[in-house]
């Protein structure tokens, strides 16, 4: 649906488009609007704050998300001064017009604990909370699990599993429950891998998300 509260990515319209969703807010008695962040690249929630309407239009304009402090009564743009910055890839309103959603980019960790979210870092999201598992499992002992017995054994057979994984996936039945099975087997070695090699394991998200983004 092309609807002007849900404009997609922002690379697809100009950010003046994005006045389609600032028209549709619906502030509270004083003038504020409840603003989550969401990363565009794993699903999870970061950080929820206030906006007022110039909190909101600097935010859709800079692409830097801007709220308002009601503790300081000021404006704050976030990562002003810590540097971890919450970058705008798209904004949509709820079906009530009471709350901002903003997918962002997150330039650092969002919480000013310095856990990636306020919501702690264990990731509720599934893939973010099956990439720090994997990770935590590099130090674990390899009789504790299976993914840590392939972390610590040689490349090679974390590798030839991604091969048979693959394999497994393309003979699978089409159509069927098997298949499912198997891409996520594919998905979980895949992952492992780059466990295996010390990359971030979700990586890849972000790289899809930059093509989203045509990036
Ligand atoms: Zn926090």
């Amino acid at each position: 649906m092309s609807d002007a509260r849900h404009p997609g990515p922002l690379s697809d319209a100009p950010v003046l488009a994005l006045g389609g969703i600032a028209e549709g807010v619906r502030y509270d008695a004083d003038g504020l609007v409840v603003c989550v962040c969401q990363d565009a690249a794993t699903g999870e929630v970061l950080m929820v704050a206030w906006q007022d309407e110039r909190a909101l239009d600097r935010t859709l304009r800079s692409r830097r998300a801007t709220f308002w402090s009601r503790s300081r009564g000021e404006l704050w743009e976030k990562g002003a001064t810590s540097g971890n910055a919450l970058d705008v890839e798209w904004a949509r309103l709820d079906c009530d017009g009471d709350t901002v959603l903003l997918g962002v980019t997150p330039v650092g960790p969002a919480c000013h604990t310095g856990a990636r979210s306020c919501f702690g870092d264990d990731g509720a999201a599934l893939l973010p909370h099956l990439a720090r598992l994997l990770t935590s499992r590099r130090a674990a002992d390899p009789q504790d699990s299976y993914a840590a017995r392939l972390l610590h054994g040689p490349r090679e057979h974390t590798a030839r599993k991604v091969g048979e994984e693959a394999l497994e996936v393309v003979l699978a039945e089409p159509r069927s429950e098997a298949l499912v099975g198997e891409v996520a087997d594919l998905v979980f070695h895949a992952l492992l891998l780059l466990a295996h090699d010390e990359l971030d394991p979700l990586a890849p998200l972000r790289v899809l998300q930059d093509r989203r983004a045509g990036r």
